[in-house]
């Protein structure tokens, strides 16, 4: 079988706090549809063939092995990466628990990987029906198919978002009311941070 084909634009090789109770490594995926007001990784939303091959981050994994006990994919989005559920298997087979960051833009590809995910920080943007002007393209249809499917599948995960300035205290509401209709206990709310001049 060939090697699975991620394009990977960065690697963070230890982090305590992308995968709650681990210690992981993250590998960033280049590429993201949507393009929010305040994405921290703007250079990673372009698609491209990455920076590093998936046979080379593998490799550093394997020297990892005992040393951290889980892997993030982040990104960008990672879930645009087709051969997404390969790798996942790949990190699964060194014996490293698996996280995803997710924004949930492609539910039928969640779906797909759920069964090979340990943990899910999953981004809620706005009221599903107010995505266009935070995102940029009218993704609340699919970002609210993802949480749904996220919730029925009872993989342990966090839903979190991150408050934009535009973002009326009304609007919060509808958030909040849509989101614990849906069975969301919890949401965990980020302050917006300008983002940094590069
Ligand atoms: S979904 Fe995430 S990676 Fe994509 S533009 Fe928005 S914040 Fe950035």
């Amino acid at each position: 079988m060939p090697e699975p084909v991620l394009a990977v634009g960065g690697l963070v090789p230890f982090t305590t706090i992308d995968f709650p109770g681990r210690l992981a490594a993250v590998v960033f995926c280049q590429g993201c549809p949507w393009r929010c007001t305040y994405c921290h990784n703007p250079h990673l939303l372009p698609r491209g063939a990455g920076a590093l091959s998936w046979p080379e981050v593998l490799a550093w994994l394997e020297t990892r092995r005992g040393l951290l006990d889980g892997v993030v994919f982040s990104g960008g989005e990672p879930l645009l990466q087709r051969d997404l559920p390969f790798a996942l298997a790949d990190v699964r087979a060194l014996g490293f628990a698996t996280a995803l960051h997710t924004a949930g833009i492609y539910p039928e590809r969640l779906a797909a990987v759920l069964p090979l995910v340990d943990w899910v920080g999953f981004d809620v943007k706005a009221p599903f029906a107010d995505y266009a002007p935070i995102v940029g393209c009218d993704g609340g249809t699919a970002a609210r198919a993802s949480l749904e499917l996220l919730l029925a599948a009872g993989v342990a995960h966090e839903i979190r978002c991150t408050v934009p300035p535009q973002l009326a205290a009304a609007a919060l509401g509808r958030m909040d009311a849509e989101l614990a209709g849906l069975g969301v206990a919890h949401l965990t709310r980020q302050t917006c941070r300008p983002r940094a001049s590069r």
